[in-house]
């Protein structure tokens, strides 16, 4: 998914803005084991005009990066999530009133509510390890999850089996799933979930859905129908390294761990780094981005396995790349405002999906091509969905 110009300098800001922002120190205390984001908050900013979110996008465009957007500057009716470290709170919220922009503050500090996520896994181990039984309701490491697939597979092996579709950066294993009930080379549905490593839900959703195949095929209609005919891939970690690491040093990460030489920043954004669009809107030049595309399409080992995956199997029909923190159902473009060839086939299997799951949770998605979904610039059909966004999915700005 590609979004907003956020490599470029910063013109809305005068020399004072920069230099105040500049100045303010951006520390992250990485002193022994897990990093500290005490006082770090998330602010919610509205935005109420174009202009508006235009300053917000000379933030995001801050060389080095001052605040991490989780949710980035899309269209006035979306609201702007963004991390604020504790150093640069003071000057953030004083660039934010001198533009007359209304924030509210989401969450007071980031590091109580990841002690309190420290503090459920470690109660949940301790109840796996005297149940033997694995938590579908908590988060796991990758060892955890790893291990998890091992046992999985062997399980139910007349369904699931185990393929590893190369090596990450680090040189650990990229593994998928493969659900089938016989054939060879059927038509089939990719899934992956945890591209990006600190979208820890996506990890855990991804394992639920595993399960639920498993249980679901030869009790449920629908399911059982899907996979006598095609074959499901999965693939749950799709960045091994990033998400090792949010576990061992930085729960915040979100790009992969690659490295070169006479590069400081470290890390590419695995999902800016697709051919696809490359380097278009929404992604960044600067390896210090959270949004940084790579030095060239498909330079990272976890994106090239997945490519060769693909283009080698040759018959999957249907792509579904899980994230997390928005509600939002999108197709593309996200690069191009251009329609893609079926957008109305892609429109309307989206706006059923949207309705069905509406109908079971109560929980309302809105749902476009991404560049439309995420600019003011929508199309007719996506305009006429008229849902408002309730909480939630990384989305950056498309514009
Ligand atoms: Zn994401």
């Amino acid at each position: 998914m590609q979004g907003t110009p956020g490599g470029s300098v910063c013109p809305g800001l005068s020399p004072v803005d920069r230099w105040t922002l500049l100045v303010s120190s951006f520390i992250m205390v990485a002193a022994s084991g897990q990093m500290n984001f005490t006082g770090d908050q998330v602010l919610r900013v509205l935005a109420k005009n174009e202009k508006q979110l235009s300053v917000l996008r000379d933030l995001e465009g801050l060389k080095p990066q001052k605040v991490d957007f989780w949710r980035g500057p899309a269209r006035p009716s979306l609201p702007v999530d963004m991390r604020v470290p504790f150093s640069a709170l003071k000057d953030i919220k004083a660039f934010l009133e001198s533009h007359g922009l209304a924030y509210s503050i989401m969450i007071k500090d980031i590091q109580v509510l990841l002690d309190k996520e420290r503090e459920a896994m470690a109660r949940s181990r301790r109840l796996e390890r005297s149940t033997s039984s694995f938590s579908y309701s908590s988060y796991h490491t990758l060892e955890e999850i790893y291990s998890w697939i091992d046992n999985f597979v062997t399980e139910h092996s007349d369904i699931v089996s185990k393929i590893r579709i190369g090596h990450s950066f680090e040189n650990r294993s990229i593994l998928v799933l493969k659900f089938s009930t016989g054939g060879s080379q059927r038509r089939a549905i990719w899934i992956d979930t945890g591209i990006h490593s600190r979208e820890w839900i996506t990890h855990a959703t991804g394992i639920w859905t595993a399960k639920k195949i498993v249980n679901e095929y030869g009790k449920d209609h629908t399911l059982t129908n899907i996979l006598n005919a095609m074959d499901i891939f999965m693939e749950i970690v799709t960045n091994p390294d990033g998400f090792a690491f949010t576990h061992s040093m930085n729960r915040l990460w979100r790009k992969n761990k690659s490295t070169r030489p006479g590069v400081f920043c470290i890390g590419v954004d695995l999902n800016r780094n697709w051919k696809s669009g490359f380097g278009g809107n929404g992604s960044n030049n600067n390896p210090c981005s959270e949004t940084y595309h790579g030095p060239s399409a498909q330079s990272e080992p976890e994106v090239a396995a997945i490519v060769d995956f693909i283009t080698a199997h040759g018959n999957i029909k249907a792509l579904i790349s899980i994230h997390s923190y928005s509600q939002m159902l999108m197709y593309p473009y996200g690069h191009s405002l251009e329609p893609v060839p079926n957008q109305k086939e892609l429109y309307n299997l989206a706006k059923d999906a949207v309705q069905a799951l509406y109908q079971v949770h109560g929980i309302e998605y809105i749902y476009g091509s991404i560049s439309t979904t995420l600019c003011e610039c929508a199309s007719p059909l996506a305009a006429a969905v008229g849902v408002t966004p309730t909480w939630g999915q990384e989305v950056q700005a498309l514009c």
